[in-house]
């Protein structure tokens, strides 16, 4: 479960203060798949990158699974992230030199868990996203579609409290798009909690619960 109370985050700037979030309060319970969205410059990614203990508020606290992670030190944060946060980017950040399957485990070297359990788990992901035909091929020789499938396949390695996403069919074609959407909604049904940004209402319709964030703020939370 994720708890946020009161969270605020500033950017200094030379002229001014922007206040990308301005007291934002919300829960998410397990197994839920929450849309934020919201025009652009409202503060989506920076709400997503403090669920994603990426960024930290100025103020407020945040509780995942029962635990504050808003005071934590470096190191604490870096295990949180590992262990419990997968994270899906719009541009992907996968790893060129690295294979497909390298790219699934590499979560795994920051976490030291044993070796065969791993390569099993990695396979059956990239399986689960349809990609077993692929474990040996680097990302410039996939698709844009089968990228962000692989980096879902690593988000879901450590197999995360919670799966974050932020625009994550951004740079996809419109079928590739519809593909990646699918996975998340597929995953959500096997219980896993998703959190999808996007500007586009469309994709914000596949979950059931939207947050809409203006200015900093949550504008709505509830259903469509
Ligand atoms: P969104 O993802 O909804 O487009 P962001 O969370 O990226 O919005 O940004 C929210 C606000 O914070 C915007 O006004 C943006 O310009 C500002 N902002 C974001 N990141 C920075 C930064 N590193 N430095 C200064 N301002 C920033
Ligand atoms: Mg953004």
């Amino acid at each position: 479960m994720l708890v946020l109370r009161g969270i605020e985050r500033q950017y200094r700037l030379a002229s001014q203060t922007v206040r990308a979030l301005d007291g934002v309060s919300l829960q998410i319970e397990p197994g839920e798949f929450v849309a934020i969205t919201g025009a652009s410059g409202s503060g989506k990614s920076t709400l997503l990158n403090v669920l994603g203990c990426l960024d930290r508020p100025d103020a407020g606290s945040y509780q995942l699974d029962g635990q504050e992670v808003a005071g934590l030190d470096d190191e604490a944060i870096s295990a949180v992230r590992n262990r419990r946060i997968g994270f899906v980017f719009q541009s992907f950040h996968l790893l060129p030199r690295l294979t497909v399957l390298e790219n699934v485990l590499l979560p795994t070297r920051f976490a030291h868990t044993g070796a065969l359990p791993d390569l099993q788990r990695a396979q059956s992901l990239l399986a689960r996203v349809g990609l077993s035909a692929r474990l040996d091929h680097r990302p410039n020789e996939l698709s844009g579609g089968q990228i962000q499938r692989v980096a879902v396949a690593r988000a879901l390695m450590m197999a995360p409290s919670v799966l974050l996403a932020d625009e994550p069919t951004g740079n996809l074609d419109s079928r590739s798009a519809a593909d990646v959407l699918n996975l998340f909604r597929e995953v959500h049904a096997e219980g896993q909690t998703v959190v999808l940004v996007t500007h586009d209402p469309d994709v914000a319709l596949q979950a059931p619960r939207l947050i809409r964030l203006r200015d900093g703020r949550i504008e709505h939370d509830g259903a469509h």
